[in-house]
């Protein structure tokens, strides 16, 4: 009979790893009946990851009869992620631990759209100085950065893919020059996508394998997990809902020079324009005394107002839900999320948006596709960026490709072939 071959160390390794961290399994035994390895095999490998400083043990698991086991827990404070996203309009960046747990946070407005790369990260690389700085002396080392950026981008190679609206950015190579300033291993993914991440990985008890987030912000962007990865497409470029046609008007022309895409009913930009032009033509008194004390009137105005009841912003948010409900009924009949979770600033205006889409996404959507489809806020908010980058950059390192590259080392930082390869 032939024996099977030995599973190879890496790969059991991160198994093992994968499996305390996630928990699904916690003890020796339970990660023996999870992975069908053997005890010794099992005790063998845990004692690698207890003596590499990645598990530590922890209290004594419930008795289920017999002798109770040891638990094991992931040691998340072991290193830590810096982590930023850009956004249309501001910058946020952030410290965590390796279980994306955010230590310290900060944003601010920026109109990002505008700014060569550059200037943008002299700014993040100086807020992340400020981060480390306000570290104790006996904080965990820096073991990588993680960071969110607007368009499609290469993964592989850590740069954005060229995009007309974001002049300078196409091939600016990010991951190197965060990596040779920090000297710690790098990744980039686009902002949406990474918000997708930070849901999935960072919210316990809520996750789906398959999920989509939908960011109403400036425009609208989805993010997808399928079958429990992030989906990034071809060339970056999955989950541009924004620029799906729901509405049949050769008159409604997008920036990106289609006709009738979603931006221009539910993008924040669009929003605010509508909200500027009722409020001028006497629309929507509510609008035009809001327009009268701030000088402009955006999306969140418009969100709020609804909320109080003002007739024409319950309307605008109404066909803004209906239009998005309309996009994301395609988006479920081709990819069949579980869950459709939807943040981004507009998405707070309470429960009319929400009702709207879920109403449309039921009518359109195939029955099979709907069932047991939810549509929820995003529970993260505006930490779901920042969380699903530290995600990104963990489980990176604690991949079967690099994880044997500097297990030995104890840190990844500072070594040369995963810092800069
Ligand atoms: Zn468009």
């Amino acid at each position: 009979m032939a024996t099977a071959p030995a599973p190879d160390t890496a790969q059991t390794l991160c198994t093992l790893l994968d499996m305390v961290r996630t928990g699904k399994a916690t003890t020796r035994p339970e990660l023996g009946a999870h992975t069908g390895l053997g005890r010794k095999l099992v005790a063998q490998r845990v004692a690698d990851l207890l003596a590499h400083g990645l598990l530590e043990e922890a209290e004594l698991a419930p008795s289920t009869g017999g002798r109770s086991a040891r638990q094991l827990r992931f040691r998340r404070r072991a290193g830590l992620v810096l982590v930023a996203e850009l956004g249309y309009t501001s910058i946020g960046v952030g410290l965590a631990d390796l279980g994306g747990e955010l230590l310290a946070h900060h944003e601010e407005p920026t109109d990002v759209v505008a700014e060569q790369p550059e200037p943008l990260l002299n700014r993040v690389e100086e807020l992340f100085d400020g981060l480390l700085a306000d570290l104790p002396h006996d904080a965990p080392p820096l073991w990588g950065v993680g960071i969110g950026v607007l368009g499609p981008v290469d993964a592989a190679a850590g740069c954005p893919i060229p995009l007309s609206m974001m002049a300078g950015w196409g091939g600016y190579p990010v991951r190197k020059r965060l990596a040779e300033r920090f000297d710690v291993p790098v990744w980039v993914d686009n902002e949406v996508n990474l918000m997708a991440l930070g849901e999935y990985r960072g919210t316990p008890g809520h996750q789906a394998d398959d999920l989509a987030y939908v960011k109403l912000g400036s425009g609208v962007g989805a993010g997808l997990i399928s079958g429990g990865r992030l989906s990034r497409g071809a060339r970056g470029s999955a989950g541009e809902i924004g620029h799906v046609r729901v509405v049949d008007d050769p008159s409604a022309v997008c920036r990106c020079g289609a006709t009738g895409c979603l931006n221009l009913y539910a993008g924040g930009s669009s929003l605010a324009a509508a909200a500027s032009a009722a409020a001028k033509a006497g629309d929507s008194p509510a609008l035009a005394a809001r327009l009268e004390a701030q000088g402009r009137v955006d999306a969140r105005d418009i969100a709020e107002e609804a909320r109080a009841g003002d007739p024409y912003c319950v309307s605008l948010l109404n066909r803004a839900g209906k239009m998005l409900g309309r996009a994301l009924a395609a988006l479920a009949n081709i990819t069949n999320p579980s869950l459709v979770l939807v943040g981004g600033g507009v998405a707070y205006s309470g429960d009319l948006l929400l009702a709207a889409i879920r109403e449309e996404v039921y009518r359109l959507t195939f029955p099979s596709a709907a069932h047991d489809l939810r549509i929820e806020l995003s529970p993260l908010s505006d930490r779901a960026g920042l969380v699903g980058a530290a995600f990104m950059v963990t489980d990176e390192l604690l991949s079967p490709a690099r994880l044997p590259r500097w297990i030995d080392a104890g840190s990844p930082a500072g070594l040369a072939e995963i810092v800069h390869s």
